[in-house]
């Protein structure tokens, strides 16, 4: 078992939200053991505490949402996709808006930074569940499973017929070196022809070229210049691990997904839930709706960030 970690120190992001468009201030900052990762919304006039917890996912349409109810921040995965490889654990992200900041599209600005302002190891343990029996969730022509392994891997393939896209598969062996090098600089992507549809849909209001991998099936090309050859199918990869991140304990075992996305992959992280919770009772997650989302509270919270 693995000992929990934080960062050392505070790190700021600043840029728009790939929905929104809005411009947004986030900064991430260290928390005690046991806290798990808080998104903390705060306009200066409101400030409302967000666990990141399954129970707080309020949509999985293009992007990963929280919401307590009240407040919503959304697009959180790729963020929390480099807190999961990096192990982070404990972490307060505090945002003046309701989306974490594209930035480049992927997860290496947010990798890079948490780097350069170091990882604290912590005195308390992280919780671990061993897979020993397939674990699965299907919709419709998707599928997601995860097998016993002594470790974490990612077989994924995505399939995007007529497009220049086509299918894509990647095998995946989990290590924070592996993650840098092969899975943080995969950007979002798109094709050119839904520009409309998402736009009409109050969606992508902050796609530009520079943060998102932009294809368009007419003219069967990539529009601006690729990362990686299979650079679409990395990024699904770094969408799982964001989501993955929900998990309140380290995960081993196998997993492979077929044509996967937000939607199931968040059906999955419960299905996983389920399964950990009656394998051990007694570690049962305390998370609800009012509840925080790890093992401990986060009454701190409420006099050190005012
Ligand atoms: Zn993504």
């Amino acid at each position: 078992m693995r000992k929990q970690k934080t960062i050392k120190g505070e790190a700021i992001f600043e840029g728009v939200g790939l929905h929104s468009g809005r411009k947004v201030k986030m900064i991430l900052k260290p928390a005690p053991e046991n806290t798990g990762i808080v998104f903390i919304y705060n306009d200066d006039k409101n400030k409302e505490f967000i666990p990141f917890s399954v129970d707080f996912v309020t949509d999985t349409k293009n992007n990963i949402s929280l919401s307590n109810g009240r407040a919503v921040i959304k697009t959180v995965e790729h963020l929390t996709s480099a807190l999961f490889s990096l192990n982070i654990d404990n972490c307060i992200i505090e945002i003046n808006g309701k989306e974490v900041p594209i930035l480049d599209g992927s997860a290496r600005e947010f990798v890079t930074k948490i780097l350069e302002i170091g990882i604290e190891n912590q005195a308390a343990d992280k919780p671990e569940f061993i897979v020993i029996t397939p674990i699965w969730v299907r919709l419709e022509d998707k599928f997601i499973v995860v097998l016993p392994y002594n470790g974490l891997k990612i077989n994924y393939t995505i399939s995007f017929p007529n497009s220049p896209i086509g299918m894509q598969n990647i095998n995946f062996e989990y290590s924070v070196e592996n993650y840098i090098k092969n899975i943080a600089n995969a950007r979002t992507f798109g094709f050119i022809e839904d520009l409309d549809n998402y736009t009409r849909e109050g969606l992508i209001l902050g796609a530009n070229f520079e943060n998102v991998h932009v294809f368009s099936k007419k003219e069967n090309r990539c529009i601006n210049n690729s990362r990686y050859d299979d650079e679409p199918v990395r990024h699904k990869v770094l969408d799982l691990m964001g989501a993955l991140a929900l998990l309140p304990f380290e995960l081993k075992g196998y997993i492979i997904s077929y044509r996967g996305g937000h939607h199931i992959d968040i059906a999955f992280v419960k299905k996983i839930m389920e399964f950990y919770s009656s394998a051990y009772p007694e570690r049962k997650a305390k998370s609800n709706k009012t509840q925080p989302a790890f093992y401990g509270n986060f009454n701190f919270l409420e006099d050190s960030i005012q």
